[in-house]
C-alpha cells in the first residue's frame, strides 16, 4: 500500500484565442473542470495502476470538494482520510490555455494550506501500514516534514516531489530516499544551474551531500537521470506524439511508487514511470491523461 500526503485542486480550463492582457475581456471557445492537484493526480495514477493507495489532504465544505472526493473514489483511492475543512474553499487553478499553447494559471490553496500536522497524526494507522509514503509540496511545510518523520519512524520508502519550488531545511532533506525534481526544481533546491549533464550531476551531488539518499531527475521529453552515489545514469524518454504535459510529472512519479511497492528495482521502476508518463502527454489533461495498468503494460510489450 501506498500513502499520498498532498493537495487537491480543481482545475477550471479556459480554452480563449489569446490569453487577455491586463483589463481585457476575451471570449473563450471553451471550457472543461477537470480534478488536479498534485496530490490528486498522483494518488489517481497509482490507484488507476493497480495499487492500494490512500490520500491524506484536504477539501473544503463544497460542491467541488465533494466532486474531487467523487472523481478519486471512482478511480479506486481510498478516501478516508481527506478532510472537510470549515469556511475555506476547496482548491482552485483557474488555467486559461491560448491557441498557440501558452497557459496562464491563479492558483487558490484554499483547503489545501489548512492540512495541519493533527491531520497527519490522525492518518499515522496508514502511514503505518504503508510501504511507500509520496509527498509534494503544494501543503505546508510543516505538514511535509511532519509525513516525512512519521513515515521514516514506520520504515516507509520516502518520496518526494519538490514541487513546485522551493528551497528546504536539511532537516527535511535527511528525511528523503528518493527526490524527483525536474531541472527548474533542481537548480532552485541546489542553488546550483542545471543546464548540462555536468551540471545536472553537481546539483545532484549537493543535495546528495545534505541527506537525500538519491535523485531521479526528470527531463522532459530527454527522459530522467538517475544520481547517487555511484554517479549519475541517463535514461532516454519515449518518443511519442506530446499533445498536453500537464500532470506527466505527477504520472511518472505514482508510477514510480507503484513499480518500487511491487518490489521492482530502481532500474525497472524508472522504465516502468518513463513509459506511464509517455502515455499521459499523449492525452490532454490532469486526472484525465493518466493511464491504467493494461495500457501501460501494452505500451510496454
Ligand atoms: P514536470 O511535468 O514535473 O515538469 P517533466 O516535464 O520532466 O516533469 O516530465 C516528467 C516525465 O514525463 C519525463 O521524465 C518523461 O518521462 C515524461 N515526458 C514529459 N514530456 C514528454 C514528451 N514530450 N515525450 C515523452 N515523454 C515525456
Amino acid at each position: 500500500m501506498i500513502s499520498v500526503v498532498g493537495s487537491l485542486n480543481m482545475d477550471l480550463v479556459i480554452n480563449t484565442d489569446a490569453i487577455p492582457r491586463p483589463g481585457e475581456t476575451v471570449i473563450g471557445t471553451g471550457f472543461k473542470r477537470v480534478p488536479g492537484g498534485k496530490g490528486g493526480n498522483q494518488a489517481a495514477s497509482i490507484a488507476r495502476l493497480g495499487t492500494k493507495v490512500h490520500m491524506v489532504g484536504a477539501v473544503g465544505k463544497d460542491e467541488m470538494g465533494t466532486a474531487l472526493v467523487q472523481s478519486l473514489e471512482k478511480d479506486g483511492v481510498l478516501v478516508d482520510y481527506i478532510a472537510e475543512k470549515e469556511d475555506v474553499p476547496t482548491g482552485i487553478a483557474a488555467i486559461i490555455v491560448e491557441k498557440s499553447g501558452n497557459n496562464a494559471i491563479a492558483v487558490v490553496s484554499g483547503a489545501n494550506y489548512e492540512l495541519t500536522t493533527e491531520d497527519i497524526e490522525n492518518s499515522k494507522s496508514i502511514l503505518e501500514d504503508s510501504r511507500i509514503l509520496l509527498v509534494q509540496l503544494e501543503t505546508p511545510l510543516p505538514v511535509v516534514r511532519k509525513a516525512l518523520k512519521a513515515a521514516r519512524s514506520y520504515k516507509n520508502l520516502t518520496i518526494l516531489n519538490p514541487a513546485p519550488a522551493q528551497t528546504l531545511d536539511q532537516d527535511i532533506l535527511a528525511d528523503i530516499d528518493i527526490l524527483t525534481p525536474n531541472e527548474i526544481e533542481l537548480e532552485i533546491l541546489s542553488g546550483c544551474p542545471a543546464d548540462t549533464r555536468e551540471n545536472i550531476h553537481e546539483a545532484g551531488k549537493a543535495l546528495l551531500g545534505k541527506g537525500v539518499r538519491e535523485l531521479v531527475v526528470t527531463l522532459g521529453a530527454q527522459g530522467c537521470a538517475r544520481i547517487n552515489e555511484d554517479g549519475i545514469f541517463h535514461y532516454d524518454g519515449y518518443q511519442v506524439d506530446a499533445v498536453d504535459t500537464t500532470a506527466a510529472g505527477d504520472c511518472f512519479n505514482g508510477a514510480l511508487a507503484v513499480a518500487l511497492s511491487e518490489g521492482k528495482d530502481m532500474e525497472e521502476a524508472i522504465q516502468f514511470a518513463l513509459a506511464a508518463s509517455a502515455i499521459s502527454v499523449t492525452r490532454a489533461g490532469a486526472q484525465t491523461s493518466l493511464p491504467n495498468r493494461k495500457e501501460v503494460d501494452a505500451f510496454i510489450n
